[in-house]
């Protein structure tokens, strides 16, 4: 099937109120400029150097999401125009990006990355660490807007566990959110796993194999 019948089929099953961000990693700028060309504007990498050179190439308002693991010594190449950071996972990283927003004159919308997943090579925060930075983010990362929180799953068969850590995920941002009204979004589900994550209440999916194919 072609790029734009992946695309539209999964856009078609989603509620309205949930924003599909293309996940175009490893995957050449012509797909890309295929699926902006058919009204799909947002787009997320997982590596700083294909972001910055597709950031180049390609059309200025595609709305570019950082979706994983950020170095905080590569934040600097990203500052200027990145549209989301999903992946914070540390107050040193927070610090960085609020230093590099400043420098380039905004404010860098950020997610909380929480570890929810059964794995140690999975990245994010705890709970209580979450906690701490929403407590102190107004004062001490002005040029950062913490808008809501980002989660993984297990990689896993077992549909029940994939549903019960993003039912965690989603406690945390209710609970949350009732301190923090800023916070809007919840960044969960992937290819293999975001009907499920829709339904424990996503409203922010990072699609990449389902539409553009399996990577190598
Ligand atoms: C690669 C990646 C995705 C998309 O994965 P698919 O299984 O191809 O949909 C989503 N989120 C993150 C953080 C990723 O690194």
């Amino acid at each position: 099937m072609s790029l734009i019948e992946n695309l539209r089929i999964i856009k078609e099953s989603l509620p309205e109120n949930v924003t599909l961000v293309a996940v175009s990693k490893t995957k050449p700028v012509e797909d890309i400029q295929i699926l902006y060309n058919a009204g799909q504007l947002d787009f997320g990498e997982n590596r700083v150097q294909e972001l910055v050179s597709k950031y180049e190439v390609l059309p200025k308002n595609i709305r570019w999401h950082l979706i994983g693991h950020l170095q905080k010594n590569k934040v600097k190449y990203i500052a200027e125009f990145v549209q989301l950071i999903h992946s914070i996972d540390s107050k040193d990283l927070l610090n960085e990006v609020n230093k590099q927003a400043q420098k380039h004159g905004r404010i860098i919308n950020c997610l909380l990355q929480i570890r929810i997943a059964d794995e140690e090579t999975k990245f994010g925060m705890e709970k209580e660490e979450a906690q701490l930075i929403l407590n102190h983010c107004k004062t001490e990362y002005p040029f950062v807007n913490i808008i809501g929180l980002m989660g993984m799953a297990t990689f896993t068969e077992d549909e029940n566990q994939v549903r019960s850590e993003f039912r965690i995920l989603k406690n945390y941002f209710d609970y949350f959110k009732a301190y923090y009204p800023g916070l809007k979004i919840l960044s969960m589900g992937m290819s293999g796993d975001y009907e499920i994550a829709i339904e424990e209440g996503s409203n922010m999916v990072r699609v990449g194999s389902a539409i553009f194919g399996s990577r190598n």
